[in-house]
């Protein structure tokens, strides 16, 4: 039987790369709903609502029918690609920049409304795995498997910084730290669907275990 399974957690807990395995192996949909917050604020960047550390809310609302975000295969590295009113923005949405007006933008309710009933309704086709902040709490309260992430903020910090330098974005260690505590602030304090592991999920800290068998654990887990 195909299930739901929700991965939710701190930033940077690595839940997109053990969720997109999990996925790959059960042959089910994979959904990284931090892609979809990512796409709006990238998009209210583009518009201008954004400027000297502050977003124009209001604007961003009203603007909101005008914001289509979708996913298309990428052939070349098997994942799914978040896609702007049709144009694949997956390179532009995880630049510190959009790291650091993601969570203030996840806070404004229209936002999240819009893009849980897109994820409920995606959840429609059973055999799903999607990961963010209110899956498990939110977007599905009655998935089979929940899961909640955790690691050491220093931990996490090293992993994102490593992955922006692979990147060759020129960041210090010192900003992706707080950004992710600043993240974890703002998710854990929101007053729509903060972040809080819901009472049914499965706590795994990632700090010293690696991927795979963060994967083992899991899959395990969805076969019980
Ligand atoms: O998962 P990722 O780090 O890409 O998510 C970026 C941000 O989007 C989070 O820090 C959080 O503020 C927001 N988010 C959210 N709810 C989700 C997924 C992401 O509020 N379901």
């Amino acid at each position: 039987m195909k299930i739901t399974i929700a991965i939710d957690g701190y930033s940077s807990t690595g839940k997109s790369t053990v969720a997109k395995q999990l996925a790959d192996w059960l042959e089910y949909i994979y959904v990284d709903t931090g892609a979809m917050y990512r796409a709006v604020t990238l998009y209210a960047m583009r518009e201008g609502l954004i400027s000297d550390g502050f977003f124009d809310k209001e604007s961003l609302i009203k603007k909101l029918d005008e914001v289509e975000i979708t996913f298309v295969k990428n052939s070349s590295t098997g994942k799914a690609d978040v896609c702007l009113n049709g144009e694949n923005v997956e390179s532009y949405i995880r630049t510190l920049e959009v790291s650091s007006f993601v969570s203030p933008i996840a806070t404004v309710s229209e936002v999240r409304a819009k893009l849980v009933e897109q994820q409920q309704r995606m959840g429609e086709a059973k055999g799903i795995v999607m990961d963010g902040r209110d899956i498990g709490t939110v977007v599905f309260p009655n998935a089979e498997l929940k899961i909640f992430m955790t690691a050491s903020a220093e931990e996490r910090a090293k992993r994102r910084y490593n992955e922006l330098l692979e990147r060759g974005d020129a960041v210090t260690y010192e900003s992706v730290l707080s950004n992710v505590i600043e993240r974890d602030t703002i998710d854990t304090t929101r007053e729509d669907s903060p972040l809080v592991k819901a009472a049914d999920a499965i706590e795994i800290d990632n700090t010293e275990t690696n991927v795979e068998d963060q994967f083992h654990t899991i899959l395990q887990l969805a076969k019980d």
